[in-house]
């Protein structure tokens, strides 16, 4: 621990908090740049509304969403609009402060008239969501799952998800919302901060049974009753992957801001803890992501009034335990150099694989066959192979456990989603000066230059208006003070308008993807030109 900073250069830096250390040249950090700002619940809405706007059904595993203040209109013309078409439709909403956690400032409402949008905390920005009324239950109970999902790297993306999770359940059984019952925390938020001050939390040792349990135990459960849990854990993938990808394009402009390219810095790796909640019907749903998750395996116990210990907790060392043992493996400095030895044990490896699958089975074997099965329903690729560790200590020559990669290995499926990165790509070439996240109207002026979107129809000076408009309405939502200019989302926003107005007639996706790929092919010409001119 280096709590005053530190002077030798370090493999691997594990921050506490976030990316803070600006003085790291080399090695691994734990944090990406911006990460906890991207998941905070306002930003996260917003990235994945862009997605929802290009590809409404791959992404309907978040609930309708609206960010408050500047959005209340909206949310009140919106649902006034969707009770006329539908009188039999009486939602409950779920309004959440941003930036928050723990269930801090949550509370439901029937109507949108019930918005505290006076007073210090309750004018606090916000996003109102609609509330999922039908959650799966267990022993009539809520819960939600906590995953964790490695992020190992941006750019190429690797994601890993834990095989495991924990379950976390509500304290008071579960009653669709009415009025009478909106206040009750116990029975609607599953937060183990909230439920742990209920007389009826269970800590049980047992993975099984009580207030936490793992997720394995759970879909052993579900399983027995004849649930599909392949397809459960198919969905889950595919929703991890998902978010990412509405994460990445912003995640590369603090990227590239904090570690410019060319410059001699570290890379990143993050853990980051997925809040999820099953429907009845088996759909997953994503509440929220974590930048920094628990990762306690202790909780506190009141031994006598007042008097508090901690003690260990089974359930949170099974799961994150693994988690962070994987991790370290997968991001071991020592492991590059090791590449020939990996060379060597791949004409082994069916004795480890032996090894492997003994090691599997202290785990649930219905689960694993589940979700072996299920990568076979993703994975047109080959079969799933453990991560090998090679470092000649036995312990460490184990593969990994629960870590389980799904990026690159499911790419082929989902790369179709990745058209915000082309446009974030874009608007990195154009931010001209290093460090900064903001594009200026010159920068803004060249793109449009270079990729030769000005027309007789559309001059500089009709360029000039869409960049003042669009910067000035994102600018005065309050997010980011501290530069000028156009943000990611802005530029994207102006993006899609000219995609909408050069190709008027097909769906936006495709109109963004065909101005995305009119703009790479007239800067690749440019590349080339300037290349010649270099050489004459
Ligand atoms: P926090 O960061 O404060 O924990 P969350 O977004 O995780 O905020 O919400 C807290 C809890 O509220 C969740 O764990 C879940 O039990 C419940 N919850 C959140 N959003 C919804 C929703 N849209 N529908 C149903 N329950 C929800």
């Amino acid at each position: 621990q280096f709590p005053f900073g530190r002077r030798l250069p370090c493999d691997i830096y594990w921050h506490g908090v976030s990316f803070h250390d600006n003085d790291i040249f080399s090695g691994q950090v734990n944090k990406f740049p911006g990460m906890t700002e991207m998941v905070r619940k306002i930003t996260l809405s917003r990235a994945v509304r862009t997605m929802q706007d290009l590809f409404p059904l791959e992404y309907n595993f978040y609930p309708r969403s609206w960010i408050l203040p500047e959005e209340f209109p909206l949310f009140v013309a919106e649902v006034r609009m969707m009770k006329d078409s539908d009188p039999s439709w009486k939602p409950t909403f779920i309004v959440k402060p941003d930036g928050g956690c723990q269930g801090d400032g949550i509370y439901l409402i029937k109507d949108p008239s019930d918005i505290r949008l006076t007073g210090s905390i309750q004018s606090r920005p916000a996003v109102v969501q609609e509330y999922i009324c039908k959650p799966l239950l267990v022993d009539k109970l809520k819960f939600d799952i906590r995953l964790y999902v490695l992020l190992k790297s941006l750019e190429p993306l690797e994601i890993y998800i834990a095989k495991d999770g924990l379950s976390r359940f509500c304290t008071e059984p579960y009653q669709e919302p009415t009025l009478k019952n909106l206040h009750q925390v116990f029975m609607h938020l599953t937060n183990y901060s909230l439920n742990i001050h209920s007389g009826n939390f269970i800590h049980s040792d047992n993975v099984n049974t009580g207030s936490k349990r793992t997720f394995s135990s759970i879909l052993c459960r579900l399983s027995s009753r004849g649930a599909d849990v392949k397809k459960l854990w198919s969905d889950i993938i595919s929703l991890v992957i998902k978010t990412i990808i509405a994460l990445t394009p912003e995640l590369k402009v603090y990227y590239q801001s904090d570690i410019p390219a060319g410059k001699p810095g570290p890379t990143c790796f993050q853990i980051l803890g997925f809040d999820i909640l099953l429907m009845k019907n088996l759909k997953p749903m994503l509440l929220e992501v974590n930048a920094n998750p628990s990762m306690r395996i202790e909780h506190e116990q009141e031994l006598s009034p007042g008097v508090f210990e901690n003690v260990p907790s089974p359930v949170d060392e099974e799961v994150k335990v693994a988690v962070i043992r994987d991790t370290l493996r997968l991001v071991d400095p020592q492991k590059k150099k090791r590449k020939d030895i990996q060379q060597h044990i791949e004409s082994s490896k069916n004795k480890v694989n032996i090894r492997y699958n003994y090691f599997m089975c202290y785990r649930c074997q219905t689960l694993e066959h589940v979700s072996e099965a299920n990568e076979e329903l993703l994975d047109a690729g080959p079969a799933d192979r453990p991560e090998y560790d090679t470092t000649k200590s036995p312990e460490a020559g184990l593969p990994s456990l629960c870590l389980k990669q799904v990026f690159p290995k499911y790419a082929k499926q989902f790369n179709y989603l990745r058209l915000v990165d082309r446009v974030a790509a874009l608007f990195i070439r154009f931010l001209g000066v290093k460090g900064t996240t903001k594009l200026g109207p010159t920068g803004f002026r060249t793109f449009i230059r270079n990729c030769k979107l000005s027309n007789s129809n559309f001059s500089m000076a009709s360029v000039d208006i869409l960049y003042i408009d669009i910067t000035r309405r994102w600018n005065s939502m309050g997010i980011d003070h501290k530069e000028s200019g156009m943000c990611l989302q802005a530029f994207v926003e102006a993006f899609f308008c000219l995609a909408q107005k050069k190709y008027k007639s097909l769906p936006l996706h495709e109109q963004v993807a065909s101005l995305i790929h009119f703009c790479e092919y007239h800067l690749a010409a440019l590349d080339e030109k300037r290349l010649v001119c270099g050489r004459v």
